[in-house]
């Protein structure tokens, strides 16, 4: 089986309820979603998506992804998308970094070897752990009375999992308003709740250690991303009693390595974006299970089609590390793909056709904007 052709399909996905909010006063209105479409020479479709969260999270923006897989998609043409290493490779020796464009590609080529070997993916990933995969809402920085609300209505829903993004600046507030967002949100706690403050790497040591300083003991939460250096994080570690995890600052193989060298955190948030994809997501899960890190599995946003790739690698995961995992369809305001995976009671079960068992609605997706092929 050979890669024949590659197109590329761009969507704008509007962020549910306007505007989303990150520390540092990032804001958010629409994210633009690239989507792979690869078609191999015995007309097996196989669909990736690559969506970077705006151009101000990690080293990603949309229309680089797109300029990326111009020079990474002519390069895969001919290959066998069920050789994942060597697909990688091939990328890896054609455009250094760009993870989020790689991914598109990766994700496709997994979608293609899954339907080929008749299997949902979640089985070529290790084997479906039985059970729903417990989903984590993401409550974006509010009024500490407006993050409780939500989290309340999030529990009704069935949520056990809560994200709570803090890293308020001076002016709105700053680790005070973080400390009584922590405090509010954490307020009517349940038994086998799970709570991460989030700081999207938005805090410094200082600001960190003041808003711990004015939470009271004994609140049960892990600190999310406190730091946007590996000094301050380490900084901040050596003198923090919380458990870490950490998240925009690991995205290689070597990332990882570093942390659990260091000790510098106890758990990963892994997102196939950030990562590059299902290929190094396997492979970075595996190096986290064999150090003891809790992950949470997630994607910077995007689609049906990120959430169905998440919810398959959520669902091949060992469940005594798996905290969480992301559904992206909560953050945006747009369908454009059937994926039959409904959360119950905070939950949800990657689907049990073959491959990633999504199917786009191609009026949604429009004509290609790119496309590549050649001779097999
Ligand atoms: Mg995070």
């Amino acid at each position: 089986m050979k890669i024949a052709q590659i197109e590329v399909f761009q969507v704008d996905l509007p962020v549910k309820g306007g505007v989303y909010r990150l520390s540092g006063e990032r804001e958010y209105t629409s994210f633009d979603c690239t989507i792979a479409r690869i078609t191999t020479d015995c007309g097996r479709i196989g669909w990736g998506e690559s969506t970077p969260f705006g151009a101000t999270y990690v080293a990603a923006h949309a229309t680089g992804t797109r300029a990326a897989i111009e020079l990474l998609a002519p390069a895969l043409i001919g290959m066998d998308p069920r050789q994942y290493d060597r697909i990688w490779e091939r990328m890896q020796s054609t455009l250094s970094g760009h993870r989020d464009a790689r991914t598109a590609l990766d994700v496709a080529c997994w979608d293609i070897a899954a339907q080929a070997a008749g299997l949902p993916l979640c089985d070529m990933l290790g084997g479906r752990v039985s059970g729903s995969v417990p989903v984590i809402s993401s409550i974006g920085g509010d009024t500490p009375e407006a993050m409780r609300a939500k989290v309340v209505a999030h529990r009704n829903q069935g949520f056990m999992g809560h994200s709570i993004k803090i890293g308020a600046s001076e002016a709105q507030g700053g680790p005070a308003l973080d400390a009584e967002r922590i405090r509010a949100c954490l307020a009517d706690r349940q038994p086998g709740e799970w709570y991460l403050a989030d700081a999207n790497n938005g805090l410094s040591p200082e600001h960190a250690l003041r808003m711990l300083a004015l939470l009271p003991d004994g609140l049960d939460f892990v600190l999310e991303a406190p730091c946007a250096t590996w000094r301050e994080t380490q900084s901040l570690r050596a003198r923090c009693s919380l458990p870490l995890l950490i998240d925009e600052l690991i995205q290689s193989e070597a990332d990882l390595i570093q942390a659990i060298d260091h000790d510098t955190c106890d758990g990963v948030g892994l997102k196939v974006s950030k990562q590059g994809g299902i290929t190094p997501m396997i492979r970075q899960r595996n190096i986290a299970a064999a150090a003891g890190m809790v992950m949470s599995i997630q994607d910077t946003v995007g689609s049906e089609i990120s959430c169905a790739t998440i919810l398959h690698i959520a669902q091949s995961t060992p469940r005594r590390l798996l905290r969480c995992a992301l559904d992206p369809r909560a953050m945006v305001d747009i369908s454009i793909a059937t994926l039959d995976a409904p959360i119950v009671n905070g939950g949800a079960e990657a689907p049990s056709f073959p491959g990633l068992g999504i199917t786009p609605d191609l009026t949604c997706l429009g004509e290609p904007i790119a496309s590549y092929w050649g001779d097999p």
